[in-house]
Protein backbone atom coordinates (compact mmCIF):
# COMPACT_ATOMS: atom_id res chain seq x y z
CA UNK A 1 0.00 0.00 0.00
CA UNK A 2 3.06 2.26 0.80
CA UNK A 3 4.77 1.21 -2.31
CA UNK A 4 4.04 4.75 -3.63
CA UNK A 5 6.49 6.22 -0.85
CA UNK A 6 9.65 4.59 -2.25
CA UNK A 7 10.37 6.98 -5.13
CA UNK A 8 10.29 9.88 -2.59
CA UNK A 9 13.25 8.97 -0.77
CA UNK A 10 15.44 11.44 -1.99
CA UNK A 11 18.25 10.80 -4.60
CA UNK A 12 21.74 10.60 -1.63
CA UNK A 13 23.89 13.04 -0.84
CA UNK A 14 27.28 11.62 -1.69
CA UNK A 15 30.14 11.22 1.17
CA UNK A 16 31.99 14.00 0.92
CA UNK A 17 35.50 14.71 1.99
CA UNK A 18 35.39 16.94 3.92
CA UNK A 19 37.61 17.39 7.44
CA UNK A 20 35.30 15.43 9.55
CA UNK A 21 33.70 17.02 13.01
CA UNK A 22 34.32 15.31 15.98
CA UNK A 23 31.67 15.72 18.54
CA UNK A 24 31.39 14.49 22.14
CA UNK A 25 27.94 12.40 21.95
CA UNK A 26 25.63 10.13 24.53
CA UNK A 27 23.27 7.51 23.62
CA UNK A 28 20.55 6.43 25.44
CA UNK A 29 19.87 2.73 25.82
CA UNK A 30 22.49 -0.38 25.62
CA UNK A 31 19.85 -2.88 23.47
CA UNK A 32 20.71 -3.80 20.00
CA UNK A 33 20.26 -0.20 18.46
CA UNK A 34 22.60 1.41 21.45
CA UNK A 35 25.40 -1.03 20.73
CA UNK A 36 25.08 -0.28 16.59
CA UNK A 37 25.06 3.00 17.56
CA UNK A 38 28.12 2.79 20.14
CA UNK A 39 29.88 1.35 17.34
CA UNK A 40 29.23 3.54 14.51
CA UNK A 41 29.54 6.72 16.41
CA UNK A 42 33.05 5.30 17.85
CA UNK A 43 34.07 4.27 14.36
CA UNK A 44 33.63 7.42 12.69
CA UNK A 45 35.69 9.09 15.50
CA UNK A 46 33.25 10.67 17.98
CA UNK A 47 33.43 10.79 21.33
CA UNK A 48 30.78 8.57 23.02
CA UNK A 49 29.13 7.82 26.08
CA UNK A 50 26.65 5.03 26.55
CA UNK A 51 23.81 5.24 29.09
CA UNK A 52 21.80 2.20 30.38
CA UNK A 53 19.79 2.24 33.23
CA UNK A 54 19.92 -2.01 33.37
CA UNK A 55 22.81 -3.87 34.60
CA UNK A 56 23.95 -5.65 31.13
CA UNK A 57 23.97 -5.04 27.86
CA UNK A 58 21.19 -6.49 25.33
CA UNK A 59 17.97 -4.53 26.15
CA UNK A 60 14.88 -6.37 25.48
CA UNK A 61 16.51 -9.55 24.82
CA UNK A 62 17.22 -9.32 28.83
CA UNK A 63 14.50 -12.76 29.77
CA UNK A 64 13.09 -11.41 33.60
CA UNK A 65 11.02 -13.74 35.01
CA UNK A 66 9.12 -10.97 36.79
CA UNK A 67 6.44 -9.08 35.81
CA UNK A 68 5.32 -5.47 36.49
CA UNK A 69 2.68 -4.89 39.60
CA UNK A 70 -0.10 -3.52 37.60
CA UNK A 71 -0.36 -6.51 35.03
CA UNK A 72 -2.23 -3.92 32.31
CA UNK A 73 0.85 -1.58 32.22
CA UNK A 74 -1.21 1.65 32.74
CA UNK A 75 -0.14 2.67 36.12
CA UNK A 76 2.77 5.22 35.90
CA UNK A 77 3.72 4.44 39.93
CA UNK A 78 4.77 0.97 38.73
CA UNK A 79 7.77 -0.64 38.96
CA UNK A 80 8.68 -0.84 35.53
CA UNK A 81 10.34 -3.82 34.00
CA UNK A 82 11.55 -3.51 30.65
CA UNK A 83 11.67 -6.50 28.82
CA UNK A 84 8.44 -8.07 27.00
CA UNK A 85 9.94 -11.64 26.66
CA UNK A 86 7.85 -14.94 27.39
CA UNK A 87 10.01 -17.69 28.63
CA UNK A 88 9.03 -19.93 25.50
CA UNK A 89 10.33 -17.13 22.73
CA UNK A 90 12.29 -17.89 19.84
CA UNK A 91 13.03 -15.37 17.19
CA UNK A 92 10.80 -14.83 14.48
CA UNK A 93 13.55 -13.79 11.96
CA UNK A 94 16.11 -16.76 10.69
CA UNK A 95 19.14 -15.75 11.99
CA UNK A 96 20.90 -15.55 8.66
CA UNK A 97 18.49 -12.76 8.59
CA UNK A 98 18.19 -11.28 11.83
CA UNK A 99 21.83 -10.49 12.55
CA UNK A 100 23.96 -7.44 11.82
CA UNK A 101 25.59 -7.10 8.73
CA UNK A 102 29.20 -7.45 9.15
CA UNK A 103 28.75 -9.34 12.51
CA UNK A 104 26.80 -12.62 11.08
CA UNK A 105 24.85 -14.18 13.86
CA UNK A 106 25.87 -17.67 13.37
CA UNK A 107 26.00 -20.94 16.18
CA UNK A 108 29.52 -19.42 17.95
CA UNK A 109 32.14 -21.36 19.77
CA UNK A 110 29.95 -20.35 23.02
CA UNK A 111 26.76 -21.27 21.59
CA UNK A 112 23.93 -23.11 23.50
CA UNK A 113 21.48 -23.65 21.27
CA UNK A 114 22.18 -24.58 17.44
CA UNK A 115 18.43 -23.64 15.90
CA UNK A 116 18.04 -21.64 12.74
CA UNK A 117 15.05 -19.67 14.41
CA UNK A 118 16.73 -19.93 18.50
CA UNK A 119 15.67 -19.11 21.86
CA UNK A 120 15.79 -15.76 23.51
CA UNK A 121 19.26 -16.38 25.45
CA UNK A 122 21.08 -17.06 21.98
CA UNK A 123 20.02 -13.90 21.04
CA UNK A 124 21.27 -11.83 24.03
CA UNK A 125 24.81 -14.08 23.77
CA UNK A 126 25.10 -12.49 20.22
CA UNK A 127 24.09 -9.38 21.47
CA UNK A 128 27.20 -9.58 24.16
CA UNK A 129 29.92 -11.04 21.93
CA UNK A 130 29.15 -8.23 19.39
CA UNK A 131 29.48 -5.74 22.69
CA UNK A 132 32.94 -7.63 23.77
CA UNK A 133 34.37 -8.06 20.36
CA UNK A 134 34.14 -4.58 18.74
CA UNK A 135 35.41 -3.46 22.68
CA UNK A 136 32.22 -1.69 23.36
CA UNK A 137 31.96 -1.97 26.95
CA UNK A 138 34.12 0.54 28.46
CA UNK A 139 31.69 2.79 26.79
CA UNK A 140 28.91 1.66 28.60
CA UNK A 141 27.24 3.12 32.11
CA UNK A 142 25.73 0.50 33.91
CA UNK A 143 22.88 0.74 36.22
CA UNK A 144 22.33 4.94 34.87
CA UNK A 145 19.31 5.89 33.87
CA UNK A 146 18.99 9.48 32.15
CA UNK A 147 16.03 11.30 33.57
CA UNK A 148 16.26 14.53 31.80
CA UNK A 149 17.54 15.07 28.16
CA UNK A 150 17.07 18.99 27.23
CA UNK A 151 18.62 21.45 25.32
CA UNK A 152 20.99 23.99 25.76
CA UNK A 153 20.73 27.73 24.31
CA UNK A 154 24.00 26.87 22.20
CA UNK A 155 22.42 24.01 20.40
CA UNK A 156 24.08 21.06 22.65
CA UNK A 157 22.45 19.07 25.06
CA UNK A 158 21.78 18.55 28.91
CA UNK A 159 22.02 15.42 29.95
CA UNK A 160 20.64 14.62 33.39
CA UNK A 161 21.37 10.46 34.71
CA UNK A 162 20.77 9.05 38.05
CA UNK A 163 22.77 5.52 39.36
CA UNK A 164 20.28 3.09 39.62
CA UNK A 165 22.01 0.20 41.11
CA UNK A 166 20.73 -1.84 44.02
CA UNK A 167 24.10 -1.15 45.73
CA UNK A 168 23.23 2.62 46.41
CA UNK A 169 23.46 3.60 49.98
CA UNK A 170 19.39 5.25 49.14
CA UNK A 171 20.88 8.75 48.07
CA UNK A 172 19.85 10.14 45.20
CA UNK A 173 22.97 10.10 42.61
CA UNK A 174 22.42 12.33 39.72
CA UNK A 175 24.63 13.99 37.64
CA UNK A 176 24.24 16.71 35.00
CA UNK A 177 26.47 16.66 31.90
CA UNK A 178 26.63 18.33 28.30
CA UNK A 179 26.68 16.73 25.13
CA UNK A 180 26.82 17.92 21.93
CA UNK A 181 24.58 15.33 19.97
CA UNK A 182 22.04 12.36 21.96
CA UNK A 183 21.38 9.14 20.12
CA UNK A 184 17.93 7.88 21.56
CA UNK A 185 17.27 4.58 21.64
CA UNK A 186 15.87 3.12 24.61
CA UNK A 187 13.40 0.80 22.06
CA UNK A 188 9.63 0.96 21.93
CA UNK A 189 8.01 -2.36 23.65
CA UNK A 190 7.87 -1.26 27.40
CA UNK A 191 4.49 1.06 27.22
CA UNK A 192 1.52 -1.08 26.57
CA UNK A 193 -1.32 -0.18 24.50
CA UNK A 194 -4.91 -2.09 25.58
CA UNK A 195 -7.60 -2.00 23.18
CA UNK A 196 -10.83 -0.30 24.41
CA UNK A 197 -13.24 -2.50 24.57
CA UNK A 198 -17.38 -1.24 25.33
CA UNK A 199 -18.93 -2.80 29.02
CA UNK A 200 -15.45 -3.62 30.29
CA UNK A 201 -15.61 -1.19 33.88
CA UNK A 202 -18.46 -3.86 34.74
CA UNK A 203 -16.41 -7.31 33.34
CA UNK A 204 -15.40 -8.86 36.28
CA UNK A 205 -12.83 -10.75 35.12
CA UNK A 206 -8.60 -10.40 35.18
CA UNK A 207 -7.06 -8.45 32.10
CA UNK A 208 -2.88 -8.33 31.28
CA UNK A 209 -0.58 -6.85 28.39
CA UNK A 210 1.50 -9.64 27.06
CA UNK A 211 3.74 -7.13 28.26
CA UNK A 212 3.41 -9.32 31.48
CA UNK A 213 2.87 -12.53 30.29
CA UNK A 214 6.40 -14.95 30.97
CA UNK A 215 4.88 -18.68 31.70
CA UNK A 216 1.52 -20.68 30.76
CA UNK A 217 1.19 -22.29 33.97
CA UNK A 218 -1.16 -19.69 35.39
CA UNK A 219 -3.42 -19.97 33.13
CA UNK A 220 -4.30 -23.83 33.45
CA UNK A 221 -8.08 -24.59 32.78
CA UNK A 222 -8.75 -21.20 32.20
CA UNK A 223 -10.88 -19.10 29.24
CA UNK A 224 -8.37 -16.86 27.64
CA UNK A 225 -9.17 -13.96 24.93
CA UNK A 226 -6.32 -12.73 23.59
CA UNK A 227 -6.96 -9.85 21.38
CA UNK A 228 -4.43 -9.21 18.45
CA UNK A 229 -3.00 -10.96 15.05
CA UNK A 230 0.87 -10.10 15.62
CA UNK A 231 3.67 -12.03 16.31
CA UNK A 232 3.20 -12.29 20.19
CA UNK A 233 -0.92 -13.73 20.10
CA UNK A 234 0.47 -16.12 17.94
CA UNK A 235 2.80 -17.39 20.12
CA UNK A 236 1.27 -16.98 23.34
CA UNK A 237 -1.87 -18.36 22.27
CA UNK A 238 -0.12 -21.62 21.22
CA UNK A 239 1.80 -21.63 24.45
CA UNK A 240 -1.77 -21.45 26.41
CA UNK A 241 -3.48 -23.66 24.50
CA UNK A 242 -1.34 -26.91 26.17
CA UNK A 243 -3.07 -25.95 29.59
CA UNK A 244 -5.93 -23.69 29.16
CA UNK A 245 -9.97 -24.88 29.34
CA UNK A 246 -10.49 -22.64 25.75
CA UNK A 247 -8.38 -19.88 24.18
CA UNK A 248 -10.04 -17.61 22.04
CA UNK A 249 -7.95 -15.24 19.57
CA UNK A 250 -9.79 -12.03 18.80
CA UNK A 251 -8.52 -10.20 15.87
CA UNK A 252 -9.50 -6.73 14.62
CA UNK A 253 -7.83 -7.92 11.27
CA UNK A 254 -10.04 -10.71 10.72
CA UNK A 255 -13.54 -9.89 9.15
CA UNK A 256 -16.72 -9.22 10.69
CA UNK A 257 -18.11 -12.71 10.58
CA UNK A 258 -14.79 -14.33 11.03
CA UNK A 259 -15.43 -17.79 13.91
CA UNK A 260 -13.05 -20.50 12.90
CA UNK A 261 -11.38 -23.26 15.19
CA UNK A 262 -7.44 -23.35 14.75
CA UNK A 263 -6.49 -26.69 12.73
CA UNK A 264 -4.37 -28.64 15.18
CA UNK A 265 -6.24 -27.21 18.19
CA UNK A 266 -9.78 -28.73 19.73
CA UNK A 267 -9.49 -25.71 22.04
CA UNK A 268 -8.36 -22.61 20.30
CA UNK A 269 -10.96 -20.28 17.81
CA UNK A 270 -10.16 -17.42 15.77
CA UNK A 271 -12.45 -14.92 15.88
CA UNK A 272 -13.62 -10.77 14.92
CA UNK A 273 -12.96 -8.60 17.75
CA UNK A 274 -14.81 -8.26 21.00
CA UNK A 275 -17.61 -6.49 20.32
CA UNK A 276 -18.78 -6.29 24.20
CA UNK A 277 -17.98 -6.85 27.70
CA UNK A 278 -20.86 -7.89 30.54
CA UNK A 279 -20.88 -7.85 34.01
CA UNK A 280 -21.76 -12.00 34.20
CA UNK A 281 -18.25 -12.16 32.51
CA UNK A 282 -19.48 -12.96 29.04
CA UNK A 283 -17.51 -11.63 26.09
CA UNK A 284 -19.41 -10.89 22.90
CA UNK A 285 -17.58 -11.37 19.58
CA UNK A 286 -18.51 -9.49 16.20
CA UNK A 287 -19.56 -12.75 14.58
CA UNK A 288 -22.07 -13.51 17.62
CA UNK A 289 -20.55 -16.11 19.08
CA UNK A 290 -19.10 -15.74 22.65
CA UNK A 291 -17.25 -16.50 25.74
CA UNK A 292 -17.52 -17.01 29.45
CA UNK A 293 -13.95 -15.29 29.95
CA UNK A 294 -11.39 -15.77 32.86
CA UNK A 295 -8.85 -13.25 31.34
CA UNK A 296 -8.08 -10.90 28.71
CA UNK A 297 -4.39 -10.85 27.28
CA UNK A 298 -4.04 -7.84 25.51
CA UNK A 299 -1.85 -8.74 22.86
CA UNK A 300 -2.03 -5.14 21.19
CA UNK A 301 1.56 -3.43 20.40
CA UNK A 302 2.95 -0.66 22.46
CA UNK A 303 3.49 3.12 22.63
CA UNK A 304 6.48 5.06 22.06
CA UNK A 305 7.56 6.78 25.14
CA UNK A 306 10.43 9.03 25.60
CA UNK A 307 10.06 10.44 29.40
CA UNK A 308 12.84 11.92 29.94
CA UNK A 309 12.97 14.12 26.73
CA UNK A 310 12.39 17.68 26.75
CA UNK A 311 12.53 19.21 23.27
CA UNK A 312 10.29 22.25 24.40
CA UNK A 313 7.28 20.82 22.02
CA UNK A 314 9.65 20.33 18.82
CA UNK A 315 9.16 16.67 18.93
CA UNK A 316 6.16 15.40 20.13
CA UNK A 317 3.98 12.03 20.02
CA UNK A 318 0.19 12.18 18.09
CA UNK A 319 -1.33 9.28 17.68
CA UNK A 320 1.80 7.30 18.14
CA UNK A 321 3.88 8.77 15.66
CA UNK A 322 7.27 10.48 16.49
CA UNK A 323 7.10 13.23 14.61
CA UNK A 324 7.92 15.73 12.48
CA UNK A 325 10.95 13.37 12.01
CA UNK A 326 12.97 13.45 8.61
CA UNK A 327 13.73 9.59 7.54
CA UNK A 328 12.28 8.26 11.37
CA UNK A 329 15.56 9.58 12.68
CA UNK A 330 16.21 13.47 12.79
CA UNK A 331 13.77 16.04 13.96
CA UNK A 332 14.65 18.84 11.13
CA UNK A 333 14.47 21.59 13.65
CA UNK A 334 16.98 19.74 16.10
CA UNK A 335 19.19 17.84 13.28
CA UNK A 336 21.52 16.69 13.66
CA UNK A 337 22.18 17.22 17.03
CA UNK A 338 19.20 14.60 18.02
CA UNK A 339 18.52 11.35 16.68
CA UNK A 340 16.23 8.07 17.14
CA UNK A 341 17.21 5.04 16.10
CA UNK A 342 15.60 1.85 16.00
CA UNK A 343 11.62 3.50 15.58
CA UNK A 344 10.09 1.81 12.47
CA UNK A 345 8.41 -1.49 12.81
CA UNK A 346 7.60 -4.60 10.50
CA UNK A 347 11.41 -4.50 10.21
CA UNK A 348 14.60 -6.63 10.62
CA UNK A 349 15.66 -4.74 13.44
CA UNK A 350 19.61 -5.20 13.48
CA UNK A 351 20.30 -4.16 10.36
CA UNK A 352 18.22 -1.30 9.95
CA UNK A 353 19.68 0.17 13.18
CA UNK A 354 22.92 -0.77 12.06
CA UNK A 355 22.51 1.08 9.00
CA UNK A 356 20.82 3.77 10.60
CA UNK A 357 23.56 4.36 13.01
CA UNK A 358 25.86 4.65 10.31
CA UNK A 359 24.04 7.81 8.57
CA UNK A 360 23.86 9.30 12.04
CA UNK A 361 27.21 9.27 12.11
CA UNK A 362 28.19 10.31 8.99
CA UNK A 363 25.78 13.38 9.58
CA UNK A 364 26.67 14.32 13.06
CA UNK A 365 30.73 14.27 11.64
CA UNK A 366 30.24 16.40 8.53
CA UNK A 367 30.84 13.56 6.14
CA UNK A 368 27.26 12.86 5.01
CA UNK A 369 24.88 16.37 4.57
CA UNK A 370 21.35 16.65 5.66
CA UNK A 371 18.95 18.66 3.22
CA UNK A 372 18.08 21.78 4.61
CA UNK A 373 15.15 22.29 7.06
CA UNK A 374 12.51 23.06 4.74
CA UNK A 375 13.46 20.31 2.26
CA UNK A 376 13.16 17.50 5.10
CA UNK A 377 9.96 19.38 6.43
CA UNK A 378 8.35 19.13 2.82
CA UNK A 379 9.62 15.26 2.87
CA UNK A 380 7.70 14.61 5.88
CA UNK A 381 4.35 16.38 5.12
CA UNK A 382 4.52 14.32 1.61
CA UNK A 383 4.84 11.34 3.65
CA UNK A 384 1.95 12.47 6.01
CA UNK A 385 -0.18 13.67 3.06
CA UNK A 386 0.08 10.46 1.07
CA UNK A 387 -0.99 8.46 4.26
CA UNK A 388 -3.95 10.47 4.44
CA UNK A 389 -4.61 9.82 1.32
CA UNK A 390 -4.58 6.93 1.36
CA UNK A 391 -6.86 6.23 4.32
CA UNK A 392 -3.65 5.22 7.23
CA UNK A 393 -3.90 6.19 10.65
CA UNK A 394 -0.75 8.67 11.46
CA UNK A 395 -0.12 5.63 13.90
CA UNK A 396 1.17 3.83 10.91
CA UNK A 397 3.97 6.25 9.79
CA UNK A 398 6.74 4.23 11.70
CA UNK A 399 5.40 1.15 9.78
CA UNK A 400 7.74 0.74 6.82
CA UNK A 401 7.33 -3.10 6.37
CA UNK A 402 5.84 -2.15 2.90
CA UNK A 403 9.19 -0.32 2.17
CA UNK A 404 11.62 -1.38 5.09
CA UNK A 405 14.77 -2.79 2.46
CA UNK A 406 14.35 0.32 0.07
CA UNK A 407 14.80 2.34 3.13
CA UNK A 408 17.74 0.07 3.98
CA UNK A 409 19.30 0.43 1.00
CA UNK A 410 18.81 4.28 0.64
CA UNK A 411 20.49 4.62 3.97
CA UNK A 412 23.64 2.77 2.79
CA UNK A 413 24.08 4.00 -0.46
CA UNK A 414 24.02 7.89 1.58
CA UNK A 415 26.88 7.18 3.39
CA UNK A 416 28.73 4.56 0.85
CA UNK A 417 28.39 1.24 1.88
CA UNK A 418 27.05 -2.04 -0.43
CA UNK A 419 23.14 -2.59 -0.34
CA UNK A 420 21.49 -5.40 2.04
CA UNK A 421 22.08 -8.88 -0.04
CA UNK A 422 19.61 -9.73 -2.38
CA UNK A 423 19.53 -13.05 -0.43
CA UNK A 424 18.82 -11.28 3.08
CA UNK A 425 15.51 -9.92 1.05
CA UNK A 426 14.68 -12.84 -0.33
CA UNK A 427 14.99 -14.90 2.81
CA UNK A 428 12.77 -12.50 4.50
CA UNK A 429 10.18 -13.25 2.21
CA UNK A 430 10.37 -16.38 2.13
CA UNK A 431 10.11 -16.80 5.96
CA UNK A 432 7.08 -14.48 5.76
CA UNK A 433 5.18 -17.05 3.18
CA UNK A 434 6.64 -20.39 5.18
CA UNK A 435 4.86 -18.58 8.34
CA UNK A 436 1.47 -18.47 6.67
CA UNK A 437 2.03 -22.08 4.89
CA UNK A 438 3.24 -23.34 8.00
CA UNK A 439 2.23 -21.88 11.52
CA UNK A 440 3.13 -24.18 14.11
CA UNK A 441 6.42 -25.24 12.55
CA UNK A 442 7.75 -22.26 9.93
CA UNK A 443 10.63 -22.25 12.73
CA UNK A 444 11.76 -25.79 12.06
CA UNK A 445 10.42 -26.58 8.51
CA UNK A 446 11.46 -24.73 5.38
CA UNK A 447 12.27 -24.48 1.52
CA UNK A 448 15.13 -22.03 1.57
CA UNK A 449 18.08 -23.72 2.07
CA UNK A 450 19.44 -22.46 -1.35
CA UNK A 451 19.68 -19.13 0.55
CA UNK A 452 21.08 -20.05 3.80
CA UNK A 453 24.23 -21.37 1.09
CA UNK A 454 24.30 -18.29 -0.31
CA UNK A 455 24.28 -16.31 3.28
CA UNK A 456 26.81 -18.67 4.22
CA UNK A 457 29.32 -18.00 1.44
CA UNK A 458 28.48 -14.59 2.58
CA UNK A 459 29.79 -14.28 6.11
CA UNK A 460 32.92 -16.44 5.23
CA UNK A 461 34.20 -12.63 4.92
CA UNK A 462 33.35 -11.74 8.63
CA UNK A 463 34.14 -15.22 10.12
P1 LIG B 1 15.73 -2.41 23.48
O1 LIG B 1 16.30 -3.74 23.22
O2 LIG B 1 14.44 -2.32 24.16
O3 LIG B 1 16.83 -1.57 24.30
C1 LIG B 1 16.57 -0.32 24.86
C2 LIG B 1 17.51 -0.12 26.04
O4 LIG B 1 17.36 1.21 26.53
C3 LIG B 1 17.21 -1.04 27.21
O5 LIG B 1 18.38 -1.71 27.59
C4 LIG B 1 16.73 -0.10 28.32
O6 LIG B 1 17.08 -0.51 29.62
C5 LIG B 1 17.43 1.19 27.94
N1 LIG B 1 16.77 2.40 28.46
C6 LIG B 1 15.46 2.74 28.31
N2 LIG B 1 15.23 3.93 28.89
C7 LIG B 1 16.41 4.35 29.41
C8 LIG B 1 16.81 5.52 30.13
N3 LIG B 1 15.97 6.49 30.44
N4 LIG B 1 18.11 5.62 30.50
C9 LIG B 1 19.00 4.64 30.21
N5 LIG B 1 18.67 3.51 29.54
C10 LIG B 1 17.39 3.38 29.14
N6 LIG B 1 13.52 -8.62 16.70
C11 LIG B 1 14.13 -9.51 15.88
O7 LIG B 1 15.03 -9.14 15.11
N7 LIG B 1 13.78 -10.84 15.90
C12 LIG B 1 12.84 -11.32 16.75
O8 LIG B 1 12.56 -12.50 16.74
C13 LIG B 1 12.20 -10.40 17.64
N8 LIG B 1 11.28 -10.83 18.54
C14 LIG B 1 10.75 -9.94 19.45
C15 LIG B 1 9.86 -10.40 20.41
C16 LIG B 1 9.32 -9.55 21.35
C17 LIG B 1 8.36 -10.05 22.37
C18 LIG B 1 9.68 -8.18 21.33
C19 LIG B 1 9.13 -7.23 22.35
C20 LIG B 1 10.56 -7.71 20.37
C21 LIG B 1 11.10 -8.57 19.42
N9 LIG B 1 12.00 -8.13 18.44
C22 LIG B 1 12.58 -9.02 17.58
C23 LIG B 1 12.30 -6.70 18.32
C24 LIG B 1 13.39 -6.22 19.30
O9 LIG B 1 12.82 -5.21 20.03
C25 LIG B 1 14.60 -5.77 18.55
O10 LIG B 1 15.23 -6.93 18.06
C26 LIG B 1 15.68 -5.04 19.36
O11 LIG B 1 15.97 -5.75 20.50
C27 LIG B 1 15.34 -3.60 19.68
O12 LIG B 1 16.48 -3.01 20.24
P2 LIG B 1 16.49 -1.54 20.85
O13 LIG B 1 17.89 -1.30 21.26
O14 LIG B 1 15.82 -0.62 19.93
O15 LIG B 1 15.56 -1.59 22.15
Amino acid sequence: MLSSLIPRLLPPSVPSSAPRTLRSVAIIGAGAAGLAAARELRREGHGVVVFERGAEVGGTWIYNPTVESDPVGLDPERHVIHSSLYASLRTNLPREVMGFLDYPFVVRKNSEDFRRFPGHREVLRYLKDFARDFDLCGMIRLETEVVRLAIEGDGRWSVRSRKVGKDLDGGDHYEEEIYDGVVVCNGHYTEPRIAHIPGIDAWPGQQIHSHNYRVPCPFYDQVVVLIGSAASAHDISRDIAGVAKEVHVAARSAPAGTLVKQPGYDNMWLHSMIESAHEDGTLVFQDGSSAHADVIMHCTGYKYHFPFLDTKGIVTIDDNCVGPLYKHIFPPKLAPGLSFIGLPWKVVPFPLCELQSKWVAGVLSGRVTLPTQIEMMEDIKALYSEMEVNGLPKRHFHNIGNYQFEYDDWLATECGYPAVEEWRKLMYSECGKNKIARPESYRDDWNDDHLVAQAMEDFKKFL
